[in-house]
């Protein structure tokens, strides 16, 4: 088994850091190339624009991340990230006609800001001594040709000049705007199949300082509802983060984006569903001004149907992007970088297609929840319910679990597992506990919470300020 001599990492972020990290216990030397500075990464980066909005790791992220790093979910606790368990005491969601009770469950997310979580891994990649950085050059294309890759070509910022990184392993992390597939076709190689389903959503953020007395309250989550017609999709997420801080997103779809200026934002929050968003951040002091993004469509790219050359994978989101509403991303790119550390120790080099293909496999369950659900608002674009198979069946149980939830615990829990990518739909809602919940319906004898399920001491917060 050929293991990597010099792997090559284009692309510094999220999924570019672990694949060096795992490269660099597999190879004998890595190099990263981005086209920020990777050293300031306590700031948000020019290189991911996104990095300012609200960031979530869902629980089976964190536990491939764990699985990868150990103790990294403890350092990121120490430094202030906040373990926030859900449907649990730290959260209050409002979803289809009411609030779910706060029963503690086994799936969490972990809040903070994304420099934070950036800058905890990147320590872990400043102790891998045969790791070098690149940085301030853009990759403009690969070497090699359609039997072997060799490397890339990059060119530094300052300079414009151009020159070529040798190497006998190749990852493309480059993230949304990622030009591998006309890379490949450079090279003479074809370009992989493109799925895109478009939710058309606009994603607006600011950040808060919790009031005094508030830093306890839960995170608050108000979903968009796809059964309600008379109004269009709206959804907002507060999040405790590090230093007591409150990130809020909200977001909305063609004909009702939120708006990215200060009262427009908070009309926007008092609009939804609820208004409890609204009504907690007219107590807090805003940090700095609301900050709008267009955010992606759901979109992959089947570089897994490809027949590529040894030693080239592509993974995060130059591979598969995802409506962030569901905060998928991150997990997809750490289950990723497991399927890298396990496919390099099966196969090394050669093994690149079957890791092509395990990464393919590691955002499934992602890519059919964010589009499954995505495709019952009408507002999205992309191949409809006729042109999909299973699409409907999915999206009636789908329906079926959502009215049960709140209702039934059972339920409740499959979905969390689901949702926080800890358990495969297969496995979480094919129990008889779930089906025959899901058979039963929602318990008459248990009605949606009409007001958020606050403690008396979180009531208070409200109440004494107002
Ligand atoms: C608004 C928004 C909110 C999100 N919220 C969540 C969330 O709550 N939870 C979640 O899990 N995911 C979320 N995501 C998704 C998450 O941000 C991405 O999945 C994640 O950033 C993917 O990491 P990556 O390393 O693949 O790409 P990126 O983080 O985009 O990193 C790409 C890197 O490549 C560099 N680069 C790009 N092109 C070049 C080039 N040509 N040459 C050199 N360097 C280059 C960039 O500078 C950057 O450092 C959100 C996304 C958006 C847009």
């Amino acid at each position: 088994m050929r293991m990597p001599r010099h792997a090559l990492v284009l692309g510094g972020g999220f999924a570019g850091t672990l694949a060096a990290i795992v490269l660099a216990q597999r190879s004998h030397s890595v190099t990263i190339v981005d086209r920020d500075r990777l050293s300031d990464n306590d700031a948000p980066r020019k290189g991911i624009p996104h990095g300012r909005h609200t960031h979530v790791l869902v629980s089976g992220g964190a536990r491939a991340l764990e699985e990868l790093l150990p103790g990294i979910t403890d350092r990121l606790y120490s430094l202030g990230a906040q373990r926030i368990g859900i449907p649990g005491r730290y959260m209050a969601t409002a979803a289809g006609g009411g609030w779910f009770p706060r029963q503690d469950g086994k799936q969490f997310i972990i809040g903070c800001s994304r420099s934070l979580l950036e800058a905890t891994i990147r320590e872990r990649l400043l102790a891998c001594q045969n790791i070098t950085y690149v940085n301030s050059a853009d990759v403009v294309g690969l070497t090699g040709d359609s039997v072997r890759i060799t490397g890339a070509r990059i060119r530094e910022r300052a300079t414009r000049e151009e020159r070529i990184i040798e190497a006998d392993f190749v990852v493309d992390s480059t993230g949304r705007s990622s030009s591998a597939s006309q890379w490949l076709v450079d090279l003479g190689l074809p370009a992989p199949q493109q799925e895109v389903v478009d939710p058309q959503i606009f994603y607006v953020t600011r950040r808060y300082r919790a009031p005094d007395g508030a830093h306890s309250m839960p995170a608050i989550n108000i979903m968009a509802d796809p059964a309600r017609t008379d109004r269009v999709r709206g959804s907002g997420l507060l999040l405790p983060i590090e230093d007591g801080i409150w990130t809020v997103t909200l977001s909305g779809t063609v004909g009702g984006h939120p708006p990215a200026d200060d009262a427009g934002f908070l009309d926007f929050a008092a609009e939804l569903p609820y208004p409890t968003i609204a009504e907690l951040l007219k107590l807090a002091e805003p940090l700095g001004s609301p900050f709008g993004f267009k955010a992606d469509a759901n979109r992959r790219l089947h570089f897994d149907k490809l027949p590529l050359p040894p030693g080239f994978v592509v993974m995060g989101d130059a591979a598969c992007t995802f409506n962030p509403v569901y905060g998928h991303g991150l997990a997809v790119a750490a289950r990723s970088a497991v399927a890298l550390r396990a496919g390099l120790a099966r196969g090394g080099v050669d093994a690149s297609q079957d890791i092509q293909r395990a990464i393919a496999q590691a955002s499934q369950d992602a890519w059919m929840m964010a589009t499954s659900q995505d495709l019952r608002f009408p507002q999205t674009l992309g191949p409809r319910p006729e042109q999909r198979d299973g699409l409907r069946f999915r999206q009636r149980f789908q329906e079926r679990l959502a009215r049960a939830a709140m209702s039934r615990h059972p339920i409740a829990e499959a979905q969390m597992a689901v949702f926080t990518l800890s358990a495969s739909p297969v496995t979480a809602f094919l129990r008889p506990s779930v089906l025959i919940s899901a058979l039963r319906g929602p318990d008459p004898n248990v009605q949606p919470l009409p007001d958020p399920p606050f403690t008396q001491q979180e009531r208070e917060v409200l109440t004494r300020r107002s």
